[in-house]
């Protein structure tokens, strides 16, 4: 059955984007109104920062590798695929960067362009052992991109210093791309998360039920604790949510009652 974007919303992050959105805007419009001098502050380092995020952007274009329908093109294929289905404006620009064993992968955007970065580990992963893991954090990532969550995140960053709020917000951000992601690559959704748990070379040999009852087991305060202060839901929570059946046919995602 095919799901809108609003099946695989997270419905908290929509509360937590509307109250982090509200506090923000009045955190804005104080400094505004009581402090001009922090205003000329604040410019600059947004200036700053904006400055720092372009060289940022200026080293992956020219020490990555972008993929391309003629550079790793059988990736490409699940990026444009996967755009397809999350009715993305564009695809991405999408680069593989050398990382020194680091499992990552992260969107972000720059002067109103999408960029994907996908740790060179996690291809490796893909031409040893299939492309499943590799495809649910390509359309995990895509997800941000659907949701703009970058581009909600200057609206919402004044918000951050409120104690727990912003850190809510962005779990709540994530259990939303792995929603999308485990409709999208439904064939072996936890794969993806398996590589973060245990490695590339280890993920294949994890026990995810034995995993899932021992975290469960040793969930105490501290667990918890350490769960509401972090900007991921912990890995456990999320193997056990994208568990749960979600998937569809893989068609693509209607915007019927987007919001
Ligand atoms: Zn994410």
């Amino acid at each position: 059955m095919e799901k809108t974007i609003d099946d695989l919303v997270e419905k908290k992050e929509r509360i937590y984007f509307y109250i982090a959105s509200v506090i923000s805007v009045i955190i804005y419009g104080l400094i505004i109104k009581f402090s001009l001098p922090t205003m000329g502050n604040f410019a600059v380092i947004l200036l700053v920062m904006k400055i720092l995020h372009g060289l940022y952007i200026g080293h992956i274009r020219q020490n990555a590798v972008k993929i391309s329908k003629k550079q790793f093109a059988d990736i490409y294929e699940i990026v444009e695929d996967y755009s397809t289905k999350l009715q993305l404006e564009k695809v991405p620009e999408v680069y593989i960067l050398q990382s020194n064993g680091i499992l990552n992968a992260f969107a972000t955007r720059f002067l109103s362009v999408n960029f994907v970065v996908l740790h060179s580990d996690i291809l490796e992963l893909a031409y040893d052992n299939g492309k499943d893991a590799v495809k649910f954090i390509i359309a995990h990532e895509l997800g941000h991109l659907k949701r703009k969550h970058i581009q909600k995140n200057m609206l919402t960053s004044m918000a951050m210093i409120v104690p727990f709020l912003g850190s809510a917000y962005s779990r709540a951000c994530e259990t939303t791309c792995d929603n999308i992601a485990s409709y999208l690559a439904h064939e072996n959704p936890t794969r993806g998360l398996l590589v973060l748990l245990a490695g590339k070379k280890l993920y294949g040999k994890v026990d995810l039920k034995e995993f899932l009852e021992k975290a469960e087991e040793e969930r105490e305060f501290w667990s918890i604790f350490s769960e509401i202060t972090s900007s991921h839901p912990s890995l456990s929570s999320r193997l056990k949510k994208i568990q749960q059946p979600n998937s569809g046919n893989n068609t693509e995602i209607s915007e019927k009652n987007e919001s």
